[in-house]
């Protein structure tokens, strides 16, 4: 596939392979973006603006609708395409391409609630005379950077709402999963946006990065990825708004009055989820001491019946990591945790980018599977006798995205929803949920700001306040 500068589908003479990780084959190439492409898209991006800004809310909904439209048309064209860039089996991309419809229909929806307030100025002497309001305005050129791991619905995050507010957008989608970003961008052009508000720039992260997130005409940095690219990210940035939607290695606690089918069934969704490349991941259970050994036998029967494989089949479960780098970086960490006395209960194998879903218990809390987050496929299992020292060891660590309880008693979760510190505490539910409407993103080293349509709008625009200094105080 091309990207899109200036309007236009270019090509470059240098290219990225994208490559399927189930089989290694070829899916498609994409233009390597050089520096000079870089500031070309601020440029095409600083005039795509000045139309953007001019947009009626009636227009811009109208784009974000006919694109939501065009992204559920194309179903399963989209489905296919992130089951063979990336991790995902074709189940779990079509739910993210229905994710991605309601992230963008909520975008067309949130445009029209952007809203002020008036303010009363004759609230202290001085102001007597005066009358007037604020409104909120768009930021101007936001520059978008996604991860691997949702490469379309992380995308419509982005644009969904810097759309809404009247900006325009450079966007580098990930090195190793662009096309969907791409075909997302197809649509938004077929949808009536205008040619200019968009800039899709392919290229390596470590080569373009530095130059993209230094450029002084972006307003505004919302990225989404890992920890260590975040903070070089915000160590460069300079006087630019920054959202970081970062990782994390999130903790359930399974109390001793959970349902113990829900609580299993939950939790081996979320530890597996896209092969455990998942920023909700469930990577930590704190298990009551008094069902520990019920639950982990549960667990383990549930996981061991996981099907890996081919991602297009549709009755597979799991697919493969990323990159056969990323299966061997996780099969260190076990291999590192066994070493210091982790007991591996299931899986552990991997076989090319193909690693087997696996639960461990007694991973000690100086191994990287317990410290940090693995975004692969591996779970820890640890009992706990009572709530305190579940809710310590919850927040032990220095990420806070979700956290989740599962409990029958109201006295528990309510203590768990206060204590865990976090962006978020499902009760019931395991640390992956998450509604495209609801205000999404961490505390700590887990990021900064929040996304979520509604709130994300919030962070794409600026209020600016306008007085009116009337001759008489009585009009
Ligand atoms: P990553 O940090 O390696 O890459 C993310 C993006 O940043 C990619 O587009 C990459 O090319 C780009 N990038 C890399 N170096 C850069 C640089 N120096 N300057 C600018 N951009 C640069 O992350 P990943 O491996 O693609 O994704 C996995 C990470 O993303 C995990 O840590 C996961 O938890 C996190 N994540 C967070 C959320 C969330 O909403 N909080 C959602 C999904 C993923």
């Amino acid at each position: 596939m091309r990207m899109l500068l200036g309007g236009q589908w270019v090509e470059r003479q240098s290219t990225i392979e994208v490559r399927d990780p189930y089989d290694g084959s070829l899916v498609d190439t994409v233009p390597a973006a050089t520096r000079k492409d870089v500031d070309a898209a601020f440029g095409h991006a600083l005039r795509g603006f000045e139309t953007t800004r001019k947009m009626t809310v009636g227009e811009r909904s109208q784009v974000l609708l006919r694109t939501a439209e065009l992204v559920r048309n194309n179903l399963e064209d989209f489905a296919r395409l992130i089951a063979r860039e990336g991790s995902k089996t074709i189940r779990e991309a079509r739910k993210e391409i229905a994710r991605s419809v309601n992230t963008l229909t909520i975008s067309a929806e949130e445009a029209k609630r952007v809203l002020g307030e008036t303010i009363p100025f004759d609230s202290f002497p001085g102001g007597e005379s005066r009358r007037g309001f604020y409104y909120r305005f768009p930021i101007g050129v936001v520059l978008a950077i996604t991860p691997f791991n949702d490469p379309l619905n992380l995308v419509a995050h982005k644009l969904g709402p810097a759309f809404a507010a009247g900006n325009s957008v450079v966007l580098k989608p990930a090195t190793v999963t662009p096309l969907s970003a791409l075909k997302l961008a197809e649509a938004f052009l077929e949808a009536g946006l205008p040619p200019l508000a968009l800039q899709v720039i392919t290229g390596s992260g470590s080569e373009i990065g530095d130059l993209l997130v230094q450029d002084e005409r972006a307003r505004m940095i919302s990225f989404t990825g890992g920890v260590e690219t975040g903070e070089r990210i915000a160590r460069l940035a300079g006087i630019k708004k920054l959202g970081m939607e970062l990782g994390s290695n999130s903790p359930v606690i399974v109390w001793r009055d959970a349902d113990l089918d829900r609580a299993v069934e939950s939790c081996v969704s979320g530890a597996f989820w896209a092969a455990g490349q998942n920023c909700l991941g469930v990577q930590r259970i704190y298990v009551h001491e008094a069902i520990y050994g019920v639950f982990r036998d549960a667990f383990v029967e549930r996981t061991s019946k996981y099907r890996i494989g081919d991602k297009l089949s549709e009755e597979t479960d799991m697919g493969p990591m990323i990159s056969e780098g990323e299966a061997r970086r996780v099969e260190d960490w076990i291999e590192e945790g066994v070493k210091l006395g982790a007991r591996v209960l299931t899986g552990g194998k991997r076989k090319g980018t193909l690693l087997e879903p696996t639960v461990l218990e007694n991973v000690p809390v100086e191994t990287k599977l317990h410290r940090e987050e693995v975004f692969g496929p591996t779970v820890n299992l640890y009992p706990v006798s009572d709530l305190d020292e579940a809710l310590q060891k919850a927040n032990s660590l220095p990420y806070g995205l979700h956290a989740a309880i599962f409990t029958q008693d109201v006295e528990t979760a309510f203590r768990a929803a206060y204590e865990l510190d976090c962006g978020g505490v499902m009760i019931n539910d395991s640390t992956d949920y998450r509604l495209d409407s609801m205000p999404f993103g961490g505390v700590k080293s887990s990021g900064l700001g929040r996304e979520g349509v509604k709130f994300a709008l919030q962070e794409m625009t600026e209020p600016k306040v306008v007085s009116f200094l009337l001759r008489s105080t009585r009009s």
